[in-house]
Order: C-alpha cells, then structure tokens, then sequence
C-alpha cells in the first residue's frame, strides 16, 4: 500500500512553477492573486491567510481585499469590478461561503473570466466540459495531479467520484471523463452505494461525511483519493475511527479535535494507494491555486493557458 504525500507533490509543483515565475520576473512580469473575504468565518481567515503566504513564498503578488459580514451584492460587484479592472491583478478569489443577503452566483459571474483562478465562472466551467483549455477549480485539478505524478492509471480506468457540488464532484468527474477513465458520479440518491464503489479501480470521495466510506467499499489494490476534511470533536467517533491507530487518538485526546477524511482510516488496509487526511488533497489545493494565477498571468498576455507544470482540462487522445 502506497500513501499518496499531497505535501511532496506540492512541493514538486512548487519547485517547478518556480522556473515559471522567474522566467515571468525576468520578463516584467509579476502574477499576482487579489483575495476577497468578507466576514470573520475562522475557517476562510484560516484559507485567505494561507493562499496569501502561499504567494510570498512563491514571489507572487497578492492583495487582500475584506470586509465585514454585513457587506451587500453591490459592494461586492463594485469590488469584483475594479479587481477585473487593475492591470496588475492576474487572479480573483472570492472566499467563500459570501453570506445570505449576498447573491453568490451573480458576484463569482462578475469575475473576469480570464482572472477567474478558482475555476467557478460559467465561461470556464463550459471549458471545461467541451475539453478546451480552460481555469479549472483548484480541487480536482489538484486530484489530478496526484494520480499523474504518483502513477496512477487513469485511462481505461474505473473511476466512481463520490459527490457532485460544482466546485468538486462536477469538474472532478469531468476532468477524470477527459484523460479516459469510465466515470460514476455518485450523490445522495445513488442507490447501493458500497456496491458501486467496490467496482472501481480509483475511488474519489467528496462528501463531507466523516469516514464514511468503510473499508468494506473499497476493492483491494483500488486507488483510493479522499478529499474530505470533517472536524470530529466526539471522543466516542475519535474512539470508533481510531480503533487501530493509538498515536492519532493519543492525539486526538490532546488536542479535543481531529481531521478526517471521508474515507475510514482503516482503508489503508486494503487500498493499493490512498491519500492521508490531513496532508493528502489539501496541500495540492493552495498549489493549484498558485499555478492557476501563474497561468492566469501567462494567458492574459497572450501566451496559450497550458502550463509546463502542470496539466489542463483538455482531453487526452480521443
Ligand atoms: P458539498 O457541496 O456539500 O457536496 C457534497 C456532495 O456529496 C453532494 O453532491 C451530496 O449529494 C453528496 N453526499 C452527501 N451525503 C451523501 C451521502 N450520504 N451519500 C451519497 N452522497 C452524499 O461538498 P463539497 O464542497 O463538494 O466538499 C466535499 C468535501 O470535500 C467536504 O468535506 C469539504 O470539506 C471537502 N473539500 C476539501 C477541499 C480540499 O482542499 N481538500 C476542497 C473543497 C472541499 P447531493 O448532491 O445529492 O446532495
């Protein structure tokens, strides 16, 4: 059994949109992500401050554009409208969830299609489905990443996504359908669940239900990519989830909290590969992000929207 390390490979990624980003210095440019949060949810403090450190390390720009939970539609359009209007801005990122009284949909449309790194435009969604180069959602590309650069067969593969939100399960199975694995999308009416997932060679859960994928649905030797992060706080479910892993619920019982996927930790026993929560999908997301806005910066000048470093939403060979 492998473990997928989604740090290692983020670091590969790192290393080589370095190349990129100087070649881009040497020639005046300078990609740069503007962030948009709006609130004081902890969890998307937590992502804005580690998408900017993100872009320090790397040498991108960025800018932090916030406000307070009460901001309306309007504010955030006129917001939108001059990121999409500042030459040295390259990528947007609204932070979601916006709050109620914000209408979501109508801001991320706002968004320049050729700014939009995280992928939500309806112009880069339609993209993505008729396999043109496009800005694809940073999850799923990052789930693509792991299965090329650890080796994953994908083409003639059995692949079955566990979930269908526009952000992952969607584009997740549509990037999969491009490099030729036979995809299931699966959601909470699918019937029979365990029984389509033991089918596959590669398993993609995005749920955000914690461990529910037991070891029992998973086929001995599967490829096994779990995108879940769920904060489990009951020492009863650390106790059940952690039955064979002393070190994590020695952890747990310190801490009062734990990470966990929506796979069961005890798949490993019977996954051929699979990726750790937290440490596996999670590292790869912020990276994309940043080869998305470096992209971003190399198509707005003119320059094709592949990317030496990493892959695109095109099909592979029909
Ligand atoms: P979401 O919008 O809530 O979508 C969940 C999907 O799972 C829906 O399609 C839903 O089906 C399906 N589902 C829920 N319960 C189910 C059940 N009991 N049986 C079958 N299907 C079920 O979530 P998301 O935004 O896609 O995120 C999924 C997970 O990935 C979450 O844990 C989230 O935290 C995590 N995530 C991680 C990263 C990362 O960087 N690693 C990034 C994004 C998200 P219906 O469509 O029928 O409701």
């Amino acid at each position: 059994m492998r473990i997928l390390d989604g740090n290692a490979i983020r670091d590969e990624i790192y290393a080589e949109l370095q190349f990129e980003i100087a070649a881009l210095l040497a020639a005046g440019v300078r990609p740069g992500l503007a962030a948009v949060l709006v609130g004081d949810h902890p969890a998307s403090q937590v992502y804005v401050k580690s998408k900017i450190a993100a872009c320090g390390k790397l040498g991108l720009g960025s800018w932090q554009v916030s406000r307070p939970a009460t901001v309306s539609t309007d504010e955030m359009l006129e917001i939108v409208a001059e990121l999409n209007r500042r030459q040295e801005v390259d990528g947007i990122l609204v932070q979601l969830p916006l709050p109620p009284q914000v209408d979501a949909k109508r801001v991320l449309e706002a968004v320049d299609p050729a700014k939009d790194v995280d992928g939500f435009h309806p112009l880069n969604l339609g993209r993505l489905v008729s396999g043109r180069p496009a800005l694809v959602a940073c999850t799923p590309s990052g789930v693509m990443e792991i299965l090329r650069r650890s080796g994953t067969v994908v083409e003639g593969a059995g692949a079955v996504v566990l979930g269908r939100s526009d952000i992952v399960g969607k584009p997740m199975a549509l990037l999969l359908m491009h490099a030729n694995a036979t995809v299931t999308i699966c959601h909470s009416k699918t019937r029979d669940l365990p029984a389509i997932v033991r089918q596959a060679d590669i398993v993609v859960a995005a749920l955000g239900r914690a461990a529910m994928v037991t070891p029992d649905w998973i086929r001995p030797g599967a490829t096994v990519i779990d995108v879940g992060i769920n904060r489990i706080t009951g020492i009863h479910e650390a106790e059940r989830l952690f039955a064979n892993l002393p070190t994590r619920l020695a952890q747990f019982r310190q801490k009062g909290s734990a990470l966990v996927g929506d796979v069961h930790p005890d798949a490993v026993e019977v996954a051929g590969a699979i990726t750790p929560v937290p440490g596996g999908v999670g590292p790869l997301t912020i990276a994309m992000l940043m080869s998305n806005t470096v992209k971003a910066a190399r198509s707005r000048r003119g320059h094709s929207l592949s990317s030496s470093a990493t892959t695109s939403a095109a099909p592979a060979t029909r």
